[in-house]
């Protein structure tokens, strides 16, 4: 069985991929920010998993070059998740771009010196399916590359993880030669939360649950479980296959209404919101909420994918969108975080 490391290993993904690494028999160590999260990461996986967990942290920023060539001595297979995903955008992008980028290239570079057979990155669909104005494909694949120069059609983050991603191929097609690297790229990922510390993305049914919207804003949403995304991981560190290749991760596009009905089917003593905010209000309330007007550009947009590599990958069909969004709010009741 291989060693692995596996970057930003507080994350929601992270944590997910961490187990099923564990699980599959391999020897996992972390990376962190703070190597003083390891006991509260350590308690938290073997909550979750019912068993006790005891992986190894290693102090290493995405933005400095301490501890990278420690957190890479006698590793395997990379497993880089490590990227800023904040609720809240940031008006200079560079807040973003920066770590993402240069942060991948530091992570890839380590590895590289440190003899790693392969490293897999987490990407994103926002890779994948951004700046393409009125010319987007109607059903996008692994075959198509965000523009993240279309500013009208970005987001910060969509750019951060266009531009690392770029940059990782470019690096491994030149300077990194030799090293093996995979990208999966995920879509707005649910399931199961294992504290209530949890990624952004779980917003999209916290929002619905917390009962603060009046009704929905017409925005689409791709789903995929986080344990797909997490098996999609292990699988492309060892798949013959993989190597050279983008995996894109969804199981189907929903309207934020659509999650919300389901949530509202699962949970009626809650008042969830029901229906539909036409656009013109929601342009209107943006005036006044940051939040809102972020999401502005958004409205009306769907982004249609087709997952059949990433079906091939994990060799069965994803879980379903419904019970990703479920397992999500179960959990986060389960927390007291609902
Ligand atoms: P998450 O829970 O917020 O995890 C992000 C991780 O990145 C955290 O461990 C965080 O560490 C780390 N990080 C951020 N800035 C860093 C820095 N400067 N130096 C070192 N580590 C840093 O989010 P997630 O959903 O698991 O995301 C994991 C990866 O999946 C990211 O690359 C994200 O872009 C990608 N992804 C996520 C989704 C989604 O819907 N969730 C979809 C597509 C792709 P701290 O704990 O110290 O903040």
């Amino acid at each position: 069985m291989a060693r692995v490391l596996v970057t930003g290993s507080t994350g929601f993904i992270a944590s997910h991929t961490i187990l099923r690494l564990l699980e599959a028999g391999h020897e996992v160590r972390g990376t962190a920010r703070s190597a003083e999260r390891a006991a509260a990461l350590n308690a938290t996986l073997s909550r979750y998993a019912g068993r006790d967990i005891a992986i190894d942290i290693v102090a290493a920023d995405l933005t400095g070059d301490d501890g990278w060539a420690e957190a890479m001595d006698g590793i395997d297979y990379l497993q880089h998740l490590a990227s800023p995903l904040p609720a809240n955008l940031p008006k200079d992008h560079d807040t973003l771009i920066r770590p993402a980028r240069e942060g991948a290239l530091r992570a890839l570079r380590a590895a590289k010196a440190a003899g790693v057979r392969r490293a897999v990155m987490t990407s994103s669909m926002a890779a994948i399916a951004y700046g393409w104005g009125d010319r987007r494909p109607a059903v996008l694949d692994e075959s198509h590359w965000s523009n993240p120069d279309n500013l009208a059609d970005n987001t910060a983050y969509t750019r951060s993880k266009t531009l690392a991603e770029r940059a990782a191929w470019e690096y491994v097609e030149g300077e990194g030669a030799g090293l093996e690297l995979a990208c999966i790229n995920p879509v707005v990922v649910l399931g199961p939360a294992m504290s209530g510390d949890v990624s952004a993305s779980l917003q999209v049914v916290v929002q619905p649950m917390q009962g603060k919207l009046p009704a929905y804003p017409k925005l689409t949403f791709g789903v995929v479980d986080v344990r797909d995304v997490a098996d999609a991981h292990v699988a492309a560190m060892t798949d013959p296959e993989a190597p050279g290749r983008r995996f894109l991760l969804g199981e189907s596009v929903l309207t934020f209404s659509e999650i919300g009905d389901v949530l509202r089917e699962a949970y009626p003593a809650r008042k969830l919101p029901k229906g539909e905010l036409p656009n013109w209000l929601v342009r209107a309330l943006s005036l006044l909420n940051p939040t809102l007007k972020q999401i502005v550009p958004e409205l009306g947009k769907t982004r249609a994918f087709d997952n059949s590599r990433a079906r091939a990958l994990l060799g069965r069909d994803l879980v379903p969108a419904r019970e990703a969004i479920l397992e999500s709010a179960r959990t986060l009741v389960d927390l007291g975080e609902l």
